[in-house]
């Protein structure tokens, strides 16, 4: 390959990510993802469209204030109107006011789209392109060009599509950037139309691609191989529909794979993405490539036995260079080397091949059997592996508990009402109390942490995150069971414990018990 000029990241995740369903993004918050992209060195972040939105108009007012450590601030817009003065379109005007150094206007390509679409001439939307291009220039901005439909419009007319480059370019763009708007191009088409365009206009080009053929990294990749010198894309893949191309796996591809000099701290990445997330208030994808919690997870025995050899064997990259990590779950399908790693880590020590791994393992695929599931309950299962090695003492020992359900015939206060009571015996003490709560669960809970409170004042600052149940069938075809699953936090760590049973209460009350088990266990209540 030729010397190339380098490439520059274009993040794209606060104008077309926005644009994604259930993503939305206050000032505030797109302030703070735009510093944490700043931080991670991407090239350019495109704030949003002042001409269309009020929120990015504050914004931009708030942006221009602020020094960026390396990134650009772009502005994006459309071309001017057809029938009209360029510097009569307030859509335009507006991109000045937002002030920032670039700005980047989208304009027709597609002669189906110009003409019955937008309702133009296909020499007026030429115009449109090239005026709006050069006042924006003469503005003293740098102009970025977005060919929408580019590759939609190459396949039918190849020639009007490659005018319009020529005119965005030759009114002074200096970057024209080929948009895969409805995302159903394929890498080929993409890779030979990118060298194409870039001939026409002498000029290296930039990529924008979607993802909805799953395609939007390996389209943007092609236009990169292709000579492409700017990749525009989204965090996580947001953006409308299915979404645009997903940085998060395209950045380390051509940093990693391609060896193209990109971001200084490549490590941050996982960080960037689950900030990302949860500032967007969106689940985080555990499948995502490079930065999903299962990126790295092995569950298969053999291949737990194998990556702990060699990671390559079963690694295509290195977790920690993306800031993510190897994870070993608990599974049936696990070997004995699963086990010895987890004890390890938990700081018990046992030698492979020992007594005390055979009779782990054999409990795990018992447990397994009934329905348990330890992949996210690693804290029940630290006490498993704890009681099983002879080095645990339990909370308590239960005398009894009982819950009541009543529901009268007419709504109205306390029209249904659970009450509960706990009988536990705690260091050789009787402790009986009460709880209630709108469910049953809720009332035994309340009841179990009145209990053990006053000898465990560390159940007071356990929260429950998630509450999950589901129906399993038994796999020796006996009844369904059914598993709780609860996701605990003290503010600090997060830990997962379950419990099963053909009784919702008692799979819901071992679940429980563990949470609390394992929150005074980590408050230093025994080693
Ligand atoms: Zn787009």
């Amino acid at each position: 390959m030729p010397a190339r000029q380098k490439i520059t990241i274009y993040d794209t995740t606060l104008r077309d990510g926005t644009q994604g369903t259930g993503i939305s993004f206050s000032v505030q918050d797109k302030l703070r993802v735009a510093e944490r992209l700043d931080e991670f060195g991407i090239h350019y972040i495109e704030g949003g469209w002042p001409g269309s939105n009020p929120k990015d108009v504050a914004f931009f007012e708030a942006a221009a204030k602020k020094s960026w450590r390396q990134a650009k601030i772009a502005a994006f817009g459309m071309t001017r109107r057809g029938g009209m003065k360029v510097e009569e379109d307030a859509q335009v005007r507006q991109l000045l006011v937002a002030e920032t150094p670039v700005v980047t206007v989208v304009g027709k390509t597609w002669p189906l789209h110009v003409r019955e679409v937008f309702g133009v001439s296909l020499e007026e939307n030429l115009a449109m392109i090239r005026d709006t291009v050069a006042y924006l220039k003469a503005n003293g901005r740098e102009v970025f060009y977005d060919a929408e439909h580019f590759f939609d419009s190459y396949r039918e007319d190849e020639e009007y599509t490659l005018a319009t480059i020529r005119a965005a370019s030759d009114a002074g763009a200096s970057l024209v950037i080929l948009c895969d708007t409805n995302g159903g191009s394929l890498p080929g088409l993409v890779g030979a139309a990118t060298a194409k365009a870039a001939t026409a206009i002498g000029a290296p080009v930039g990529t924008h691609t979607h993802d909805d053929s799953g395609l939007g990294v390996a389209n943007a990749l092609a236009a990169v191989e292709a000579g492409a010198i700017q990749v525009q894309g989204t965090v996580n893949g947001y953006g409308e529909r299915v979404g645009n191309c997903n940085l998060t796996t395209l950045v380390p591809l051509l940093q990693l794979k391609l060896g193209l000099p990109l971001v200084a701290d490549l490590a941050r990445l996982t960080e960037l993405s689950r900030f990302v997330d949860e500032l967007a208030n969106v689940p985080q994808s555990i499948r995502a490539p490079f930065v999903g919690r299962a990126a790295f997870t092995h569950k298969g025995g053999l291949h737990v036995h194998a990556v702990q050899k060699l990671a390559r064997s079963y690694e295509h990259v290195d977790p920690s260079l993306v800031g993510n990590e190897r994870v070993v779950t608990i599974s049936d399908l696990s070997g004995q080397s699963n086990i010895l790693m987890k004890a390890e880590a938990m700081g018990f020590p046992i030698a492979k091949g020992s007594p005390e791994v055979a009779k782990v393992l054999q409990e795990v695929k018992r447990l397994e059997h009934e329905g348990y599931e330890f992949e996210s309950a690693e804290a029940s299962f630290e006490l498993l592996l704890r009681r099983l090695l002879g080095n645990h003492r339990p909370l308590f020992e239960l005398e009894e508990y009982h819950c009541e359900f009543v529901r009268a015939g007419k709504a109205g206060s306390d029209w249904n009402k659970c009450v509960a009571a706990v009988k536990l015996r705690i260091q050789d003490e009787l402790v009986h109390r009460e709880g209630s709560g709108d469910g049953p669960v809720n009332a035994l809970d309340a009841a179990l942490r009145a209990a053990l409170e006053p000898s465990y004042p560390v159940v007071a600052s356990v929260r429950l995150d998630d509450y999950k149940v589901r129906i399993i069938n038994g796999r020796l075809g006996t009844a369904a069971r059914t598993r709780v699953f609860i996701l605990s936090t003290d503010g600090r760590a997060q830990w997962g414990t379950v419990g099963v049973s053909d009784n919702i209460i008692e799979a819901s009350w071992q679940a429980l018990v563990d949470s609390y088990d394992y929150a005074a266990l980590q408050a230093g209540r025994e080693s």
